[in-house]
């Protein structure tokens, strides 16, 4: 199968897309010649066939990124190797039109969707190349004969395995501060969406880093991701996606060389709104909150909490707000909800939003697919949700949302904490002693005040609990990406 092929999005026409594993900064085919098919998931049609990395591919991967983690990029500065990324940041920047393209085809996300990931991407990246030569170690007062200094090194190779929620995003988030920090990359996307990782790839070489460094791989979890996660020479592996897989990527690293793990797993984060808050601004907020990339974010708002005194009144609004939201033809400027990522996920969530109608939810709106192909869903709320009916207890991934009502301060945040979860939360209120009281008891790596979904690359992002293991973003994802040495020097004297 050729490593590139011609393909045409409404948007740019044609263009050419590579279709191979991108190792040592060139497009090859996989040891054993396999290949798979990438589906639009809004004509339910195969787009093209991308060639599949197997246990070989990755072994194949890691002795590249090796290979320059010991010898090329080890001598390049700091300040060169933000160059590099910051070079990288203005390529995706020229390029944005094309990616975000790419992205609306092979994910089905909106258009406009699209362009605000990649708009991130290159903040993102950016970010992390600013940060490339500021990384400093410290020194540290003991005794009076010794003098005491830390250094932050690179940790070495890294695996990293991302979802197809944000394709390009993840993969920002992943490679910007492993390269920035000088570490190596194999990084595994996901297998519904490879498609914009490998137009993103041919700009890895544009930018200037040398062979090796950053290594891209189509293929598939059970397969390239296991072997990623248990490889003996992966000094540390990141994971984004569900909680299921996270555990068994620890696992595997467990059992294999304990390398370092972060992973940013599931969620089920409540969307609180107080009595006293900007009723038009919370509904469109909590709207943004749910149906945000088609509700597929690990941090959807999806469990709502409204206090009783403006419950109806916040359901009737609220109700006519989602049945407005566009859904449709990613390509369209005016769409707002595009197709789900897959046939998958769409019975997934199907099934969700059939066991919430046999729990005596009631549906405020949706509840049903949306035309008749493509994955599309209507947007879905649930009202009257108990704590116990799976959809206020499970992670759905799609656009469906559960409302309850709530008495007090301390009910809400008793209920709002009442999960295995624990990555973002949500308040509105126009008291700032609210605000901040109940961002403050709220057990959740982010809390939104007045607003949500609203990500910063410079503020850290990461869960509690059972949504994950380590911060992305902002200056502690630099820490995820180093090893902290100390070295300690004895100035003479007695010796003891
Ligand atoms: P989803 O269920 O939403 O597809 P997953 O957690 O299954 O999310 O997938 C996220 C990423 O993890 C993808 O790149 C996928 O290929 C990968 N993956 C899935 N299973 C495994 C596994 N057992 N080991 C390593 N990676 C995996």
């Amino acid at each position: 199968m050729p490593l590139t092929v011609e393909l045409k999005t409404p948007l740019t026409g044609p263009y050419k897309q590579p279709t191979g594993l991108f190792i040592n900064n060139e497009f090859v085919e996989g040891v054993d010649k396999k290949t798979f098919e990438t589906i639009n998931p809004t004509t339910e049609e195969a787009i093209c066939s991308v060639h599949e990395a197997t246990e070989k591919d990755v072994d194949i991967a890691v002795a590249a990124a090796r290979k320059a983690f010991n010898g090329p990029w080890k001598t390049i500065s700091p300040q060169q190797r933000g160059i590099y990324l910051t070079r990288l940041a203005d390529i995706v920047e020229k390029n944005s039109d094309l990616l975000s393209a790419v992205e609306s085809l092979d994910n089905g996300k909106s258009i406009s969707m699209a362009r605000g990931d990649v708009s991130s991407v290159v903040g993102c990246i950016r970010y992390y190349g600013g940060w490339a030569d500021k990384i400093t170690g410290s020194t540290v007062e003991t005794v009076p004969d010794h003098f005491n200094y830390t250094r932050y090194e690179p940790i070495g190779v890294c695996g990293q395995i991302i979802p197809w929620n944000f394709p390009l995003l993840m993969l920002a988030w992943k490679i910007s501060p492993a390269l920035a920090t000088g570490n190596t990359v194999v990084l595994k996307t996901a297998e519904q969406t490879p498609l914009s990782a490998l137009v993103f790839a041919q700009f890895v070489k544009e930018a200037g880093f040398p062979p090796g460094v950053v290594n891209i791989i189509s293929g598939f979890g059970k397969v390239a991701g296991a072997a990623i996660a248990s490889h003996m020479d992966i000094d540390k592996v990141a994971f984004t996606g569900s909680t299921l897989v996270g555990r068994s990527i620890m696992k595997a690293a467990a059992s294999s060389n304990l390398k370092k793990v972060t992973l940013e797993l599931g969620g089920k984060s409540p969307n609180i709104v107080f009595k006293d808050a900007d009723i038009e601004q919370a509904i469109s907020w909590v709207n943004f909150g749910i149906y945000y990339n088609h509700g597929q974010c690990c941090c959807a708002g999806s469990r709502i909490y409204v206090q009783e005194e403006i419950y109806d009144k916040f359901i009737e609004t609220f109700r006519k707000r989602a049945a407005a939201n566009a859904v449709g033809d990613p390509f369209d400027e005016k769409t707002f909800q595009g197709p789900q990522v897959s046939q998958l996920q769409y019975d997934r969530i199907m099934g969700y939003i059939e066991e919430g109608k046999k729990d005596g939810a009631k549906i405020e709106v949706g509840g049903s697919r949306h035309g008749d192909k493509g994955y599309f869903i209507q947007p879905t709320i649930f009202s009257g949700v108990t704590p116990d009916m799976k959809i206020m207890k499970e992670e759905i991934f799609g656009p469906v949302c559960a409302i309850a009502k709530f008495k007090t301060e301390e009910e809400v945040i008793e209920l709002a904490n009442d999960t295995t979860y624990g990555l973002a939360a949500a308040v509105h209120t126009n008291d700032l002693n609210t605000a901040i009281r109940v961002s403050n008891t709220l057990k959740a790596g982010t809390v939104w005040v007045n607003c949500y979904n609203m990500i910063h690359h410079q503020l850290p992002f990461g869960g509690y609990k059972e949504s994950g293991i380590g911060r992305e973003l902002g200056e502690e994802a630099l820490a995820n990406y180093t090893q902290h040495k100390s070295v300690s020097i004895r100035l003479g004297g007695p010796i003891f």
